[in-house]
C-alpha cells in the first residue's frame, strides 16, 4: 500500500530519503509529487509531498488505453494548425479510430528552427516558419510551462502521451512540470512519425486559405495554392496569430467577439538579481535553481489588472512577431534554465467590452499597432533584426537612457517604450512596477531592462462555439479549438481542447 506524506520539510542540506526513513521505515521505493521551496523564512527549505510504497510494490501509471470505434465517415476530418491543439486533436482522433487530414501552413520542425535562427540572426522574417508558426505551433519555441490553471480529466492523457512521445516522466507528477523549449523539441518528430503511421495524412508547408460553407454548413478549405479539399468537420487550431483565416470566418458571417486580453512589456533581470531577491543569503546556494517570481497588481476603482505573466527563469528574451513589419517580445528557457538571465512579461489587461465595445476586430487591430510602432522605432534607431528596450529606470523616468547586456538572440536598442505604449498602459505598468518592488524591494534596479512589445499573452477574439457540440454557434462542422479560437491559454490547455473535440466528434460518429 502506498503512503502520502505531505509538507515535508527538508533543510537545503538535508537528504529527502534519510526523512523517508523515518517517516516509512523499510519503504521500498517513493515518487515526489511536489517540490518547493520556501525562501520565506530566513533559512529557505524544500517542502515536498512524496509517495512511498513497500519493497514489492511499484508506483502506478495510467496507460489510458483508448478503444476505436468502427467510424464510417463521408470525409475525414479536416484539422487546420499542428500546434498542441492540432496535434492533440489528430492524436487522440486516431486513437479513437478515425482518420484525419492535418494541413500546417509551416514546415517540420528541423526546417522551421532554421528559419527562426535566420530571422535572430540576420532579420529575415519568414511568414510561415517563426516561433509562432510551424510545425508544434507557438508551443515549439515555448518556455515548456505545462501548468494550467484549467481543470479537465484530459490532463492526465495529455502528460502521458507526452511522455510517450519523449518528454521527462516527472511531469506526469510534478504539480509544477516545466520541459522547457530544448525537450518539447524532442517529443514533436516521434509524435509526427506516429500520427503518420495510424492514419493522419500530413500536409506541411500548406496554408489553408479559408474555411468553405454552403450556407451554414461546412463542406471543407480551400488552399492557399487553389487546392480545395472537402470535409463536412473542419477543426480550426491556427492559434493567436492568425489572422488571415479569422478575417476569413467574419467574410463569411461567423460569429466571431471580441475577447479581453493583456498588453505590455517583457522585463528582464540578470539571474542574480533574482536569486538574491528571492533567497536573499541562499541565492548562491548549489542546490536552488533559477528562482522565479509572480506578482500581480489589481485597482479595485479601474478594474485594472496588471500581473507577471510566462515568467522564465534561467531564460530567454525572444523576438517572436509573425509580420515583417511588426516586432513582438516572448520568453522561453530549457529544461536545465541556466541562462543567466530572468524575464517575465508585465502586462495590463484590456477589457474587450469597456474599451472597444462591439468591434470585434479592435484588440487585434489594437495589437497590430503597437507591433508596427515597436518595428518603426527599431528601424529608426538603425535597428533590423533587434527589439525595442528601455531601462527600467529610464521607463519610470520617461528618458533615454543607457542599455545593459541582455539574453535576446536577435539583440536589442534604445527606445522610449514609455512614448511607444498607450498613456494609460505605460500609467498603469509604472504604477505596478512601484508596487511590485515595495514587495520585491530590488526589482526595480539599474540592472533591470524592458524589451517590447509583449502582444500576444492571449487572442483578442473568440470563434464563439456551442459548449455541448463544440461547433461554431453559427456554422455546423466547424470547430474552433485552442488558444486562436479563445478556448485556452498554453500548451496542456490547447492540447486538451484538441482531445475535447475529438472526442465530441468520437460521440458524433459512434
Ligand atoms: C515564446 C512563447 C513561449 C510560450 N511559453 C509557454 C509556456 O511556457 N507554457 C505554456 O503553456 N504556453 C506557452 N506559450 C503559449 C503556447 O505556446 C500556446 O498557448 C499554444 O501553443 C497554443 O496552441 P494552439 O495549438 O492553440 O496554437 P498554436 O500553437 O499557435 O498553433 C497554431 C498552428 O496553426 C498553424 N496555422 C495558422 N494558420 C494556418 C493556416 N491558415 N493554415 C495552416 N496552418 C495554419 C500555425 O502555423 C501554427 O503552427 C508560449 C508561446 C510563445 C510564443
Amino acid at each position: 500500500m502506498s503512503k502520502l506524506f505531505d509538507q515535508i520539510k527538508i533543510g537545503l542540506d538535508e537528504s529527502l530519503e534519510e526523512q523517508l526513513q523515518w517517516l516509512d521505515p523499510g519503504f521500498g521505493t517513493y515518487r515526489v509529487l511536489k517540490k518547493s521551496i520556501d525562501a520565506r523564512t530566513s533559512t529557505p527549505h524544500w517542502v515536498y509531498r512524496v509517495e512511498t510504497y513497500g519493497p514489492n510494490e511499484k508506483p502506478e501509471t495510467q496507460e489510458f488505453s483508448l478503444a476505436k470505434i468502427k467510424a464510417q465517415l463521408a470525409h475525414k476530418p479536416i484539422i487546420v494548425g499542428a500546434g498542441p491543439a492540432g496535434l492533440f486533436t489528430a492524436l487522440r482522433l486516431v486513437e479513437r479510430g478515425i482518420s484525419c487530414v492535418l494541413f500546417e501552413q509551416g514546415s517540420v520542425a528541423p526546417e522551421r528552427m532554421k528559419a527562426i535562427a535566420a530571422y535572430w540572426r540576420y532579420g529575415n522574417l519568414s511568414s510561415t516558419n517563426n516561433v509562432c508558426f510551424g510545425e508544434g505551433g507557438a508551443g515549439l519555441y515555448s518556455d515548456g510551462k505545462l501548468i494550467t490553471r484549467i481543470k479537465s480529466p484530459h490532463i492526465p492523457y495529455v502528460l502521458n502521451r507526452l511522455v510517450k512521445f519523449g518528454a521527462p516522466e516527472e511531469i506526469q507528477y510534478l504539480s509544477n512540470p516545466h520541459v522547457g523549449s530544448d525537450k518539447i523539441r524532442k517529443v514533436i518528430p516521434p509524435l509526427r512519425e506516429f500520427l503518420k503511421s495510424q492514419g493522419c495524412e500530413i500536409h506541411f508547408d500548406t496554408p489553408v486559405k479559408k474555411v468553405l460553407f454552403k450556407g451554414n454548413k461546412t463542406t471543407g478549405v480551400l488552399l492557399q495554392d487553389g487546392r480545395s479539399f472537402s470535409s463536412d468537420r473542419v477543426i480550426l487550431c491556427t492559434g493567436h496569430s492568425a489572422i488571415g483565416i479569422l478575417e476569413e470566418l467574419a467574410k463569411d458571417s461567423v460569429f466571431i467577439e471580441g475577447k479581453s486580453f493583456a498588453i505590455g512589456l517583457r522585463i528582464e533581470h540578470p539571474q542574480k538579481d533574482i536569486n538574491q531577491i528571492q533567497y536573499k543569503t541562499y541565492a548562491e546556494h548549489p542546490a536552488l535553481g533559477a528562482a522565479n517570481y509572480r506578482l500581480a497588481a489589481h485597482d479595485k476603482k479601474t478594474g485594472v489588472g496588471v500581473y507577471s505573466f510566462c515568467m522564465c527563469p534561467g531564460g530567454y528574451v525572444i523576438s517572436s512577431g509573425t509580420e515583417a513589419d511588426g516586432i513582438v517580445s516572448n520568453g522561453m528557457s530549457n529544461y536545465k534554465r541556466n541562462s543567466p538571465y530572468a524575464n517575465a512579461a508585465i502586462v495590463v489587461s484590456v477589457d474587450h467590452q469597456q474599451s472597444f465595445g462591439n468591434d470585434a476586430f479592435a484588440g487585434l487591430k489594437l495589437r497590430k499597432e503597437l507591433e508596427q510602432k515597436a518595428k518603426a522605432e527599431v528601424t529608426a534607431q538603425g535597428g533590423t533584426k533587434q527589439m525595442p528596450s528601455q531601462s527600467v529606470l529610464g521607463f519610470l523616468n520617461m528618458k533615454n537612457a543607457p542599455l545593459m547586456a541582455t539574453s535576446s538572440p536577435s539583440g536589442i536598442v534604445p527606445a522610449r517604450l514609455d512614448k511607444l505604449l498607450p498613456v494609460d498602459i505605460t500609467k498603469n505598468l509604472v504604477q505596478a512596477l512601484e508596487r511590485f518592488n515595495r514587495s520585491m524591494p530590488g526589482f526595480i534596479s539599474q540592472k533591470a531592462q524592458l524589451i517590447g512589445v509583449e502582444t500576444r499573452t492571449s487572442c483578442p477574439v473568440r470563434v464563439t462555439r456551442d459548449p455541448e457540440s463544440y461547433q461554431s454557434i453559427t456554422h455546423s462542422g466547424l470547430y474552433p479549438a485552442g488558444e486562436g479560437a479563445g478556448y485556452a491559454g498554453g500548451i496542456t490547455s490547447a492540447a486538451v481542447d484538441g482531445v475535447r473535440i475529438a472526442e465530441a466528434i468520437v460521440s458524433e460518429c459512434e
